[in-house]
Formats: C-alpha cells, structure tokens, sequence
C-alpha cells in the first residue's frame, strides 16, 4: 500500500519536475501560474491534470485544440512514478522515503531541462543539493555511519565529482582547443557526489555512460549517421538519472 501511494505521488512529482525544468528553462515563475495548453493557452481543469491517466483517456492530445501533448511529459509522470515507488521500497520510513524520493525528483527535473534544451540550471542544481544534503543528514535511520562519517563522506564525494570532471573539462579545452562539457557538468557532479557519497560515484559515472553510449549508438543507427556525427549528447540527464538508480540500490 504504500508503495501504491508512493508511485501516485511520484506521478505527480513527475508532472511537476516537468513543469519546473519547462518553468525554469524559460524564466517563467513556477508556483503561481495557473496551467494552460501550450498550444491554445486554455485553462485546464483537474481531469486533464491527473498524472498518467489524462494523457491516456486523452489519448495525447489537448481537449480543446486537440494540439499533440509532449509524450516527454507522459514519460515524465512514469519515471516520477517509478522513483516514488522505488523510494518507499528502498526506504519504510515514510519521512526518509519522501526526501529520498524528491531526490530523485530533482535529479528527473535536471535529467528533462538538459533533455529539453542542454542546460541544467543553478536553480534546479541548488534544489537537488538541498534534497540531496537533507538525504545523507537524516541517514537510513540505523545510526551508522554516523553523522560526522557521513558528512565527510559527502564532503568527499562532491569534491571528487566536481574535481574530476573539472579535470577532464580542462584537459579536453587543451587537447582540442573548445569546450567539450559545459560547467553545469561539473557543478551536477558535485551536487551527485554530496548526495551520493564517494564510494558510489565511480559506478553512477560508469553507468551514465554505458547508457549514454548505448542511447547514442541506437539514435546513430535510425538516423543512419556515424557516431561521432550526432553532435551533443545529453550526458548531464545521463548522470542525473544513473544516481537516481544507484540512490535506491
Ligand atoms: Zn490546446
């Protein structure tokens, strides 16, 4: 039952993680506008608000001008889902599994904004890092590590992140003479490593980039492109959504 709740909570989450990314993205105030259709500017009325199921009895479509719907905000609502359930299973403390869960959510509002145009912005950064801040203060509940380990453990694992893609940042800009990852990269990493801690850093970048990769090879093949042709790959949204995996294993 409570993971039941969880995941139609996290549907929820999800819808706004989108409306934030989307909000924050174009400078828009978050809270206080009322939401419309994209296309058509009409006021929705709850029943086109309830996540997942208004884009299924809708069929993906505006009621009003019958503008396609973004599926990214379909799939926005399932992953939101997904991590609210899998917050309340990795987690039975109701508490601990809602600040794991808006952890994840975070990190799903900057995997969307550098989806949607590239960018992962201080705002959506500095959320995920107050989330991630209040996941490893309140620990699992067992007391161990302790708060002063713990802490350190943060403090280590943002400073590694940060560190090593600076790194590599800096010895790409002299190798090749431009910018091959922005500092948005570099900042997402150390709000991953304080959330994460050190020792589960090496295999969320790992695995950001086995998926990344494999994501890249599959769009090279249906473009019929060669791989180094694609142009940016959004590793940010790659490294966002690996720690929310590891997070919760
Ligand atoms: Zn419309």
């Amino acid at each position: 039952m409570p993971v039941v709740i969880a995941a139609l909570l996290g549907a929820a989450m999800g819808s706004f993680a989108a409306l934030l990314a989307e909000r924050t993205l174009r400078a828009e105030p978050v809270l206080w506008a009322r939401s419309q259709c994209r296309a058509c500017a009409a006021r929705l009325g709850w029943t086109e608000l309830v996540p997942i199921l208004s884009y299924l009895w809708q069929r993906g479509r505006c009621r009003h001008c019958d503008a396609r719907i973004p599926p990214a905000l379909f799939q926005a609502e399932l992953a939101g889902a997904l991590m609210g359930a899998a917050a309340a299973l990795a987690s039975p403390d109701p508490l601990r599994a809602l600040v794991l869960g808006l952890w994840m959510w975070a990190l799903l509002a900057l995997a969307i904004a550098d989806l949607r145009a590239f960018r992962l912005p201080d705002r959506l950064l500095l959320l995920a890092a107050l989330a991630g801040a209040a996941h490893v203060g309140m620990g699992d509940g067992s007391g161990w590590p302790s708060l002063a380990d713990r802490t350190l453990n943060a403090g280590l694992g943002a400073g590694a992140g940060a560190g090593s893609f600076w790194l590599i940042r800096l010895i790409y800009r002299l190798a090749r003479g431009r910018d091959g990852m922005g500092l948005g990269d570099v900042k997402l990493m150390a709000v991953l490593g304080l959330g994460l801690g050190l020792e589960r850093l090496p295999l969320t970048v790992l695995l950001a980039a086995l998926s990344a990769l494999i994501v890249s090879v599959l769009r090279a093949w249906r473009r019929g492109r060669p791989l180094n042709r694609l142009g940016r790959v959004p590793f940010g949204a790659a490294l966002a959504l690996a720690a929310a995996v590891m997070a919760v294993l």
